[in-house]
């Protein structure tokens, strides 16, 4: 019997630990997801595009959404707003889609708190802080003053890895991305609570 409804996966970790490169390779090998797209009040960076890495949008627009109720989340991370549209993520859970999050700590804090029974959630870090610097600076997308902001992030970061239930040290790329596609595929069998009984009946009287 196939599971009728969606699951979560919360990916977070500093900013330059490889979220971004992990998605992009396993993209295609977990089955149907919807990647949330956050809403945010940064800067839009070189190769980025409006609609499809986030939602760009001014401080004003943002916060009348907060008004609005339209946020399944969102947090305050480096200084710029950024929030997660309950809308869209609805939709997807009801066409039993994966919906994978790239959010940091806090978010993955408010999305237990609202949808743990769904939900299975990923740190991502590097080998080492020193590794975490050179990726940082490798990728150039951040000013310096950006890139020493999300330093010291990381390391307030690092010490809520506990409240996951996985840990990646992403070090090498493709191991990395195998055991990532191992724990999205898991994450789809999460027995969500509030179908159990359903599920039971279906089962004896079938
Ligand atoms: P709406 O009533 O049409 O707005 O839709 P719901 O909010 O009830 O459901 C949307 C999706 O959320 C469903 O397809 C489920 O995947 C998920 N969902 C519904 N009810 C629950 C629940 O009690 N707990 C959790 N964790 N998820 C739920
Ligand atoms: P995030 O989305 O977590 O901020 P990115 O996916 O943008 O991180 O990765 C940060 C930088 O590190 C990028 O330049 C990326 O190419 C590089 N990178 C990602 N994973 C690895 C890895 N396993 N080894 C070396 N460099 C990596
Ligand atoms: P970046 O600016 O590097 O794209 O993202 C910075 C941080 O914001 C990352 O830790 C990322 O996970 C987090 N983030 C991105 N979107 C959201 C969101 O919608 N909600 C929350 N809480 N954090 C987010």
């Amino acid at each position: 019997m196939n599971r009728q409804s969606g699951a979560i996966l919360v990916l977070s970790g500093p900013s330059g630990a490889g979220k971004s490169s992990l998605i992009q390779k396993i993209k295609d090998q977990i089955g149907p997801i919807y990647f949330s797209i956050s809403t945010t009040t940064r800067p839009i960076r070189e190769g980025e595009v409006d609609g499809v890495h986030y939602y760009f949008v001014g401080v004003e627009e943002f916060k009348r959404d907060i008004e609005d109720e339209m946020f399944l989340e969102y947090a305050v991370v480096h200084g710029n707003y950024y929030g997660t549209s309950l809308g869209p993520v609805k939709k997807a859970l009801k066409e039993g889609k994966l919906v994978i999050f790239d959010i940091d700590v806090q978010g993955h804090d408010a999305v237990q708190n609202r949808l743990s029974d769904i939900t299975t959630s990923v740190f991502i870090t590097t080998p080492s802080l020193e590794e975490l610097k050179r990726r940082l600076y490798n990728r150039s997308t951040d000013s310096e003053e950006v890139i020493l902001g999300r330093i010291e992030m990381a390391k307030r970061e690092v010490q809520r890895i506990s409240e996951y239930d996985f840990l990646i040290v992403n070090d090498n790329l493709e191991e990395a991305a195998e055991i990532l596609v191992s724990i999205a595929k898991a994450a789809r069998m999460k027995i969500p609570t509030f179908q159990i009984n359903e599920f039971v009946q279906t089962w004896e009287a079938s």
